[in-house]
């Protein structure tokens, strides 16, 4: 074993053009090792065969693949557990060097401090490098250092703190930070190695092909430009549906954030939205299990299984709730508006637990990502940072009004809505929300 190579472990970053990490280690002078593990510890916690992530993960890696076959390189593709991958991979190859992209969840923290103590014993360095987030946990603070726990004022500091990065990147500008890494200009760099093991196909990991088709990666630049104002009625295609291209890493956050500077400040927002909840996930990694305020766990949820089902199976006799969870059963997708209606009815007219919620949402949602959904479940519960108030609870019928005015959404998802065959609602929206005020008031009182 005489050449020196370093490798590049793909995650949550699968792309070859924009990409920090990777341009790091193609730089670096050694040849490189493209890698990806499909980890077992997570596959094996998701329903099998049909998990249209693990398809899309599967079908980007061929894409991926074929592009380094035109340089003569090759993916190397492994099914297991991290760590013994590693061990596998560091007795086959000379390795001096490996680098990543952080990720920020729990999991993938103590999973790279993990690798990170194995590779140090072998004498291997470990590179990171921020390429998921603008900016991360510590980067926007307030000004004794502590985390923002509030959007608004993150938000105003984020945009600061953009402004004076300018200049720091290649280009003049506010916009500088954003500048892309040339990461495909020195994709030669790659080894030219064959790939060890055959590529392992779905089936092999207990999956199967999804039917699911998946957003594009471009968006019409109509709909970033109108985007503060369409982006609140379900029935208009009038948000990017980039979540699952800014969770597996299939694009650029920075491409993305530079382009909506200069076209679209309310969508630039929702960006900021998706760094807060990333680094409020990353100083307080309680809330993946607990309220981010801890009075909220007192609350005595009600629980009621079957009720669970109806709302899952959209069949809960709320016309908007029930069209957003068939469209999210169906197509792995769920509006923004109406994620926030069909969570505040489950929490707050069921009284079901958040943490039900957000299991589901993440067995469900193409775009599922720890940060965002913990912080959309923990916001609509009224327990999380920056929660709206328990007491103000969002009535399906007027939320309906005012952004499906026309049945057009309900239409869709619901088409036997307005006949016989369409259920009675399972609770009476007055009733549910008195009830929801009275136990909201008790859980909380026992805190104090
Ligand atoms: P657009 O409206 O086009 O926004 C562009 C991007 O900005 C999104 O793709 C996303 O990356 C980011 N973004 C937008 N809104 C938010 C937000 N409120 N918080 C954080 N990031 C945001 N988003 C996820 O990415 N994954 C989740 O698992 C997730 N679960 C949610 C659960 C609940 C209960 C709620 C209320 C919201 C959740 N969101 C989640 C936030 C938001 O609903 C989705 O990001 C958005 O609907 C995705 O559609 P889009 O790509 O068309 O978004």
């Amino acid at each position: 074993m005489e050449s020196q190579y370093a490798v590049f472990w793909f995650r949550r970053d699968l792309r070859l053009e924009d990409n920090a990490g990777l341009f790091h280690a193609l730089t670096s002078g050694k040849a490189v090792i493209p890698l990806f593990i499909f980890d077992k510890q997570i596959l094996d916690k998701l329903e099998k065969p049909f998990d249209a992530r693990v398809d899309f993960i599967h079908q980007t890696l061929a894409e991926l693949d074929a592009q380094l076959n035109a340089i003569g390189s090759s993916l190397q593709v492994y099914y297991g557990d991290p760590l013994s991958v590693w061990t596998q991979l560091t007795e086959q190859y000379a390795i001096s060097a490996v680098y990543v992209n952080r990720d920020y969840e729990p999991y993938a923290i103590n999973r790279d401090q993990l690798v990170e103590a194995f590779l140090v014993t072998q004498s291997i360095e470990f590179f990171s490098f921020k390429d998921h987030v603008v900016f991360e946990k510590d980067e926007v603070t307030k000004d004794d250092k502590n985390p923002y726990t509030v959007f608004t004022p993150y938000s105003r500091k984020w945009l600061l703190k953009l402004d004076a990065m300018a200049g720091h990147g290649a280009g003049e500008g506010p916009a500088s930070l954003l500048d892309p890494f040339p990461s495909l200009d020195f994709i030669r760099a790659f080894a030219k190695i064959k790939r060890q093991l055959p590529f392992p196909s779905l089936e092999s990991m207990g999956f199967a092909p999804t039917k699911m088709s998946f957003p594009a990666k471009t968006v019409p630049q109509g709909i970033i430009k109108n985007y503060d104002q369409t982006r609140d009625f379900p029935a208009i295609v009038g948000t990017s549906h980039l979540g699952i291209h800014f969770r597996f890493g299939t694009i650029s956050i920075r491409e993305k954030a530079k382009r909506a500077l200069g076209l679209n400040r309310t969508f630039l927002n929702e960006l900021i939205w998706r760094d807060f909840y990333a680094q409020i996930l990353a100083h307080f990694p309680q809330v993946a299990s607990r309220s981010f305020k801890p009075e909220y766990d007192l609350i005595k949820w009600r629980n009621d299984e079957q009720e669970f089902k109806h709302w899952c199976n959209g069949t809960t006799g709320y016309p908007i709730v029930d069209a957003g969870m068939r469209e999210l059963n169906a197509s792995g997708y769920m509006h923004n508006r109406v994620r926030m209606i069909t969570a505040s009815f489950l929490t707050k007219h069921l009284l079901i637990d958040w943490r039900w919620g957000e299991a589901y949402f993440a067995a469900k949602l193409l775009d599922f990502d720890l940060a965002s959904n913990n912080g959309g479940w923990q916001w609509a519960a009224g327990c999380g940072t920056d929660a709206a108030p328990y007491f103000r609870v969002f009535n399906p019928y007027a939320q309906q009004e005012k952004f499906d005015k026309d049945f057009i959404y309900i239409k869709k998802w619901v088409p036997e809505y307005g006949t016989a065959a369409y259920p009675a609602p399972i609770v009476e929206h007055k009733l549910a929300r008195e009830r929801c005020l009275q136990v909201y008031k008790e859980g909380l009182a026992k805190a104090r």
